[in-house]
């Protein structure tokens, strides 16, 4: 069956028709490093990590670029009230995002650059625009002039003329249009700047997105994914900028729902937020991952059983698939209370191949003990040598029917053993 997915420019589903056959480029827009992050704000990474997961498992050679946005207003706000610099706010805010993902077990990009490492690469840009036409200098910042964009607003739906002006400057006045979006921001005294041809500044947040992912992707890629709040103004604008400077940019757009806490968008400026450290102190990381509107390498597809796939293929259908997990699961443990060693061992090798591609393998992955995977390592190493122990004595006394029900028994959760001179060996399989 082939890759089905919504895509948010076209309004339908697709079939998923990469740019290079067999392979994936996959573009994330990342955190705004301004705070640790809510549970809301690891959505899109725990959704896009079951896509790329699931990509892979399905054979593409994936490239994931998830960007991090280490300026913005709310970082140099923060800076200038704690007395910490811009960059510090922004290095231990990025720390606490590594760790929730690493929580909640997605996978880490291929790459995950940073916006102030890519200032040249939106000079070249901001150059291209403006040679062509698209963009202009005015009062110390560089803006987007939409109207000379005939389909600006066609991501989102939107007309030109129903737009109201875009706030993202105080010195709009400079504007040719106020619904002109600010690609570069001049400098402001105590902020940090960048110098540019057309004066000192910091990178608007739009102009970043664009420079990093056809860096790391290429002018035309595969998919680009966000939150749905992202829509507009961002990826429009994103799209606008890219497609005008003569890029091909995002054949796929995705976009994720949002966290809600009774009906209201979770936000830390609603003051409804629920911090990833705080949360995985409350449900295990495994229940906060595995969020059935949300969106994992995989694993061995024959392992996988169909209707998974086809759940998965469809548009991603992460609640049919997890009914399917659900299914193995019971058919597991039917099968156990018959004795049915061997449909039990099969449908724990099904129940593992389809947790793994949605990242929730609970012997796989790094959310599993507390201590991170070397952690569930250590666990299960001990509760083996236990076993092994309790084995080499049987067959001691001679007792070899309870020796092989200890093997059979470990057989069955996946664990393989190796007689051997010098000792028993063991090796977690699927
Ligand atoms: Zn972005």
């Amino acid at each position: 069956m082939t890759l089905r997915l919504y895509d948010t420019a076209a309004r339908e589903i697709r079939d998923f028709d990469p740019v290079v056959p067999g392979k994936a480029s996959l573009y994330l827009c990342g955190a705004t490093v301004q705070a640790p992050p809510h549970i809301g704000h690891i959505r899109s990474g725990v959704s896009f990590d079951i896509l790329r997961r699931w990509l892979t498992a399905s054979g593409y050679e994936v490239t994931f670029c998830r960007n991090v946005t280490d300026i913005d207003d709310k970082i140099i706000r923060t800076a200038q009230e704690t007395g910490v610099p811009w960059w510090a706010v922004a290095e231990q805010n990025q720390r606490a995002f590594t760790r929730a993902y690493n929580v909640l077990g997605c996978l880490p990009p291929d790459v995950e650059p940073r916006a102030t490492g890519h200032v040249p690469e939106m000079i070249v840009l901001m150059r291209r625009l403006i040679e062509a036409g698209h963009a202009y200098a005015a009062g110390g910042d560089v803006y987007f002039d939409v109207s000379s964009q005939p389909d600006y607003g066609c991501l989102s739906g939107q007309r030109l003329e129903h737009m109201r002006p875009a706030g993202d400057t105080e010195g709009a006045d400079a504007k040719r249009d106020p619904r002109d979006f600010a690609l570069w921001k001049g400098h402001k005294p105590g902020e940090p700047s960048w110098e540019t041809p057309w004066g000192p500044g910091r990178p608007g947040w739009h102009l970043e997105c664009s420079a990093m992912a056809t860096k790391y992707l290429g002018p035309t890629f595969d998919i680009h994914g966000g939150g749905l709040d992202l829509v507009f103004p961002h990826h429009e604008n994103e799209r606008a900028q890219s497609t005008a400077a003569g890029d091909g940019f995002a054949r796929y757009w995705m976009h994720n729902g949002l966290v809600g806490i009774a009906g209201e968008k979770m936000s830390k400026s609603l003051g409804n937020s629920l911090l990833v450290d705080a949360m995985v102190t409350e449900v295990r990381p495994a229940e906060l991952a595995a969020d059935p509107a949300a969106i994992g390498p995989a694993t061995d597809l024959a392992a996988i059983p169909v209707p998974f796939a086809a759940a998965l293929d469809d548009d991603l259908g992460v609640p049919l698939a997890l009914a399917v997990v659900h299914g193995a699961v019971h058919a597991g443990n039917a099968a156990l209370a018959a004795g049915d060693s061997s449909g039990s061992a099969k449908h724990l090798t099904e129940v593992r191949a389809m947790l793994g591609v949605l990242g929730l393998d609970p012997l796989a992955e790094p959310w599993s003990a507390g201590g991170g995977s070397e952690g569930l390592r250590e666990v299960i190493s001990a509760l083996v040598t236990v076993a092994l122990d309790q084995r080499q004595a049987a067959k001691a006394r001679k007792d070899y029917e309870t020796a092989d029900k200890i093997r059979d028994r470990l057989a069955d959760a996946g664990i393989t053993l190796e007689d051997t001179p010098r000792g028993t060996r063991w090796e977690l399989g699927r």
